[in-house]
């Protein structure tokens, strides 16, 4: 059997303006929003767009209720790390989101209003590398984000938003977190601190789990922990990267 690739460290002199695309508040605070806090302080510009407000999340809360309360607290744990653009798409509901047309386009439409360098978003495996099945929303938001990078540079695709004054845009690199297969990882090390205070942002949600759920500093640390022996560091963020 070949071995795997070794990660590679990813170059981050190679972009300046990075959009995160979730599925849900609290998908890039598993992790993501460590480097996150490391590019905002290094000058990058960094926004997020989250395809729902999570509103089916708590079971113990109302949609109408929870997802006011889990989009401030995902505002919350944006500015955290710097973050003060926090975009919500209307239109999908939380836990039945359809990969699709309408949310490519949503998608390509944000891509061309941010112009970023480097898009950032979760795997859309069937799996996550520990064998938990990945979760719907996270693969149809995952596998839009790859394409809706394609439709964002493609003039002819999505032509009204040529009308709506939105000219195409290449994006050069995409980063897909907690992928079953990385191909890169960014030194986190000196971030964790921050990852914790933007996941602690979640309280309501992650109450609603129950006193037996880990703590953010638990969770964040075997995530962000998991790779330290393969890269040598005490915590990293891992992704598959796709483009130079
Ligand atoms: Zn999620």
């Amino acid at each position: 059997m070949t071995p795997p690739p070794e990660l590679q460290p990813l170059d981050e002199s190679t972009f300046e303006t990075v959009l995160c695309v979730v599925a849900h508040p609290d998908d890039l605070e598993y992790g993501t929003a460590a480097a996150v806090d490391k590019w905002v302080r290094a000058g990058k510009t960094v926004t997020y767009l989250l395809a729902t407000r999570g509103e089916a999340g708590i079971d113990t809360m109302s949609p109408q209720e929870a997802g006011p309360l889990r989009e401030q607290e995902e505002r919350d744990g944006a500015a955290a790390v710097g973050v003060d653009v926090v975009e919500f798409l209307d239109g999908f509901a939380d836990g039945v989101v359809e990969y699709g047309l309408p949310l490519r386009r949503a998608i390509a439409r944000e891509i061309r209003v941010r112009k970023p360098d480097l898009v950032i978003t979760t795997t859309y495996a069937d799996r996550f590398p520990g064998g938990f099945v990945n979760q719907a929303d996270h693969r149809a938001v995952g596998l839009a984000v790859v394409d809706a990078k394609a439709d964002a540079g493609n003039r002819w695709i999505f032509t009204d938003l040529v009308d709506e004054g939105h000219d195409p845009w290449q994006v050069a690199r995409l980063l897909i977190v907690a992928d079953p297969e990385p191909t890169h990882f960014v030194d986190v090390s000196d971030h964790f601190d921050a990852a914790v205070r933007s996941l602690s942002a979640h309280d309501a949600y992650l109450s609603a789990l129950g006193p037996e759920y880990p703590k953010p500093a638990d969770l964040l640390g075997m995530i962000l922990g998991g790779p330290s022996e393969a890269v040598g560091l005490p915590y990293a963020v891992t992704g598959r990267l796709v483009g130079g």
